[in-house]
């Protein structure tokens, strides 16, 4: 295939690419978004198959159907609560894949690099081997392979200093153009080390921000791997992949309220000693409810917001709440879910969950959009959620989730929890809304409780 019609079909797939991430800003759209995405990405490797440099297809062939049935069969089979685990494992792939390359063409051209390709080939082997290993610590953390505490120790900063500083010595060594192959193994094994150094001591609750940071890097080294390749089209997603995964870190700590530093270096999720513990006993107790009671309450309220959480995706209950919100609505209630931007534990969660159950986008509500509509609203029926409802983020100086923008179900005239016990979300903190006078606790598994909310809102 000659060079001007590679450049046109990769220009076709990079606009692809684009209109992908478009299409993925929206729950309505992110479906074909998906589709134009895939479209684009079977393109470009039709085309780059038929590269004059590419050889042995057979080999390529057995890559291709062993990868695609993995990926076919681990998409399907995977359940709504285990995506960010394989997201994890997807990108350390992605990593790991472009650290190999750079291997490969060192160890085929080392000596005659241009000082680009020499850099692009370090960086690459740097970025993609940190992806690779750090990938594969969130997945085992979120997958329970390994506790999923902070692993901390004294002087774990410096001993990520050193490793890192080591890397990027070799690293610079390389782009100067040193030729021996031990370097490349040093660089490779050094930054395979940190990845695990890295990842360690960050809680397992956070490990989707992490995941999300680690794409980006994938993304940069993808791109730095497109240099050494001469690859238009990787270059370019390369760099999508990188802005992306940037931007969506940085909007999920803007969302938690918590710095990217916070994040990396806080240890968020160790066992907390004083957060809630000095609480005073006020007299105020918690008011269990019953499914009758609640139905009642429901059938007979002019507005009802809903407000999911990652409750709601342990339990696998999204079938249910539409069911429960077809039938209020049959009631001429006006129903309407709030949507928290970190409901969950992956962006997004909450929207692609009750998409799932086919719930319309029309009343799936964003979090500045729904909070003015607590005030008017008659119940608040809170499922699976807990921090992201919790007043401490406005009113505790001293809570670890202060600052978080929370959904203000506490101002609706009564609020309904459903969850198993009184037992702390993510941030491992007492939520008071659970002592507020307006609140009423039906415990149990939220698909559980739906269920019978059903049957007693029908009879009722
Ligand atoms: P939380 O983790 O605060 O709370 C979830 C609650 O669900 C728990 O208190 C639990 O209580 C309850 N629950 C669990 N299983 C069930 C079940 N089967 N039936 C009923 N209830 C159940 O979740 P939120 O969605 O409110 O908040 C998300 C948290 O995760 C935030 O702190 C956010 O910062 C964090 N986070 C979110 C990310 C994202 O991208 N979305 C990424 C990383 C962190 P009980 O055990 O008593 O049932």
């Amino acid at each position: 295939m000659s060079r001007t019609t590679t450049d046109a079909l990769y220009l076709v797939t990079i606009v692809t690419f684009i209109l992908a991430l478009r299409f993925l800003s929206s729950p309505k759209h992110a479906r074909k978004g998906n589709w134009i995405g895939a479209a684009g990405m079977a393109l470009a490797i039709v085309v780059t198959l038929f590269q004059d440099s590419v050889g042995n297809y057979a080999l390529i062939g057995i890559g291709m159907v062993v990868g695609g049935a993995v990926g076919l069969v681990g998409a399907r089979m995977v359940k709504m609560t285990a995506m960010p685990q394989m997201v994890a494992l997807f990108n350390g792939v992605g990593g790991g894949a472009a650290a190999l390359i750079s291997l490969d063409e060192f160890h085929r051209f080392a000596g005659d690099f241009s000082t680009v390709e020499a850099t692009s080939v370090a960086l690459s082997a740097l970025i993609g081997a940190i992806s690779f290993s750090g990938s594969l610590i969130a997945y085992a953390k979120l997958q329970e392979l390994i506790s999923g505490r902070p692993i901390v120790f004294r002087g774990q900063q410096v001993v990520n200093a050193l490793i890192i500083g080591t890397a990027a010595a070799l690293g610079v060594w390389i782009a100067t153009g040193g030729d021996q192959q031990g370097l490349i193994y040093g660089l490779l094994a050094a930054a395979l080390v940190f990845g695990v150094m890295f990842v360690l001591p960050i809680g397992g609750a956070d490990m989707p921000v992490v995941i999300s940071l680690l794409n980006a890097f994938t993304g940069l080294a993808a791109a730095a791997t497109g240099f050494v390749l001469t690859n238009n089209v990787l270059i370019v997603a390369g760099a999508l992949v990188g802005a992306s995964g940037t931007l969506l870190t940085i909007l999920m700590g803007k969302a938690m309220n918590r710095s990217i530093t916070n994040v990396l270096f806080g240890a968020f999720g160790q066992v907390q000693t004083g957060a809630g513990a000095d609480r005073v006993d006020d007299g105020r107790t918690v008011r269990a409810t019953s499914p009758e009671d609640v139905a009642v309450m429901l059938s007979f309220a002019r507005k009802v917001i809903i407000v999911p959480g990652y409750g709601l995706a342990v339990a696998q209950a999204q079938h249910d709440v539409r069911q429960l919100g077809e039938l209020l609505e049959d009631k001429g209630v006006d129903v309407v879910y709030a949507i928290h931007p970190v409901a969950g534990r992956m962006p997004g969660h909450m929207n692609v969950l009750l998409a799932e159950a086919n719930v319309p986008y029309d009343v799936l509500k964003e979090m500045d959009e729904v909070n003015p509509e607590f005030p008017q609203a008659d119940v608040a029926l809170v499922i699976g959620a807990n921090d992201v409802t919790n007043p401490a983020a406005r009113t505790d100086t001293s809570s670890p989730i202060y600052g978080m923008p929370i959904l203000d179900v506490d101002k609706a005239a009564a609020v309904v929890v459903m969850k198993r016990s009184m037992a702390p979300g993510f941030a491992g903190i007492d939520n008071e809304l659970y002592l507020d006078p307006r609140t009423t606790m039906l415990f149990g598994d939220a698909k559980d409780s739906i269920v019978k909310l059903i049957s007693a809102v029908k009879a009722s």
